[in-house]
């Protein structure tokens, strides 16, 4: 039986180990085979205070896993596959086969990239359709490439997508970038980059590969064809709540509802990180609401609560 099980491995679940792990309560960590979140799927994160140089998102992740285990963090790689929070101690199931208890639970499981919807995009995923510049831009060297959306994402992924690719065009469906200013501005002054405003997806186009994209134009409602190499999609995420439906109380897009710091609607089930921040979503938030998560589930365990 463990005092404090983490889900998730990101900037907020690395943190609560790090936290938990300094206050003896000697956490136990379920990173899944996909560890250390979404920085892992990012280049170079900028905004995170100590770095004055900037950092790679997997080298900060390393070294916040590094740190987590130094103060001994206990990892268990594999992804959760049920959760039980109704009775305790909490039943966390793994892989669909192993079983761990523990008094409290802190779940920092974060978001996911979301999908146009199209059949094709799904059936030419990991052949030119992709969500992670980071990951697979390198595989478009000289090519011509399509960025779905209007958020710094989109603007992030296609600034960095012009080191490999001759030409980006940024697909969006409206006239107005919700991007902040200073990416708006890097995107602009960018000569490989151009933006096809007002314009929808309608389907990816290639039989083993992408060969093109079909665009419509919803202004005028014309549709046409764009031919290109790969397509990034960059709309946004989705929290990663679906094991939880039914136990923990969520806001109306899915995210946990948090209340007095991150206590989520089951007293010693704590949330930390994008899974509870429709707001922020950022890495230094989530990494501060992680210690808060580990700071509640200490005293929460202190009180004999659990
Ligand atoms: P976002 O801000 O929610 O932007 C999503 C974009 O995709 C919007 O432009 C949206 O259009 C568009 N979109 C949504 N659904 C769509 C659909 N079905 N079809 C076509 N377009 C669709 O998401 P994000 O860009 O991933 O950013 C998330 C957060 O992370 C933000 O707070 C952002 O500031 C932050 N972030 C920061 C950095 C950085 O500082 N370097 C980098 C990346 C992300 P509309 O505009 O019309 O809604």
């Amino acid at each position: 039986m463990r005092n404090v099980i983490i889900i998730g491995s990101g900037p907020a679940g690395l943190t609560a180990a790090i936290y938990t792990a300094r206050a003896n309560l000697s956490p136990l960590l379920i990173e899944g085979w996909q560890s250390g979140g979404q920085l892992t799927t990012t280049t170079e994160v900028e905004n995170y205070p100590g770095f004055a140089e900037g950092v790679m998102g997997p080298e900060l992740m390393k070294a916040m896993r590094g740190q987590a285990e130094r103060f001994g963090t206990e990892f268990l790689t594999g992804d959760v596959t049920a959760v039980d929070l109704k009775q305790r101690p909490f039943t966390i199931t793994v892989d669909a086969e192993q079983t761990v208890q523990a008094k409290t639970v802190i779940i920092a499981t974060g978001a996911s990239a979301i999908q146009i919807g199209l059949p094709n995009e799904k059936r030419l995923t990991g052949h030119g359709v992709s969500t992670c510049a980071t990951c697979d831009g390198f595989f478009f060297r000289g090519k011509e490439l399509i960025v779905v959306g209007g958020g710094d994402s989109a603007l992030e992924e296609a600034n960095f997508l012009t080191r490999f690719a001759t030409k980006v065009s940024i697909v969006h469906r409206r006239d107005k970038l919700r991007a902040s200013r200073i990416m708006q501005d890097r995107a602009m002054k960018n000569e490989k980059i151009s933006f096809m405003w007002n314009s929808i997806v309608e389907d990816i186009l290639g039989t083993d590969v992408v060969s093109g994209i079909l665009l419509k134009n919803v202004v005028t409602g014309k549709t046409f064809e764009l031919p290109c190499s790969g397509v990034f999609v960059a709309i946004g995420h989705r929290p990663n709540t679906g094991l939880f439906a039914g136990q923990l109380e969520m806001d109306e897009k899915g995210y946990l509802k948090t209340y007095h710091g991150t206590a989520t609607s089951l007293p010693g089930v704590f949330a930390a990180g994008d899974v509870q921040d429709s707001t922020y979503r950022q890495a230094i938030t989530a990494a501060g609401s992680g210690c808060m998560a580990a700071i509640d589930a200490e005293r929460f365990l202190e009180a004999g609560e659990g």
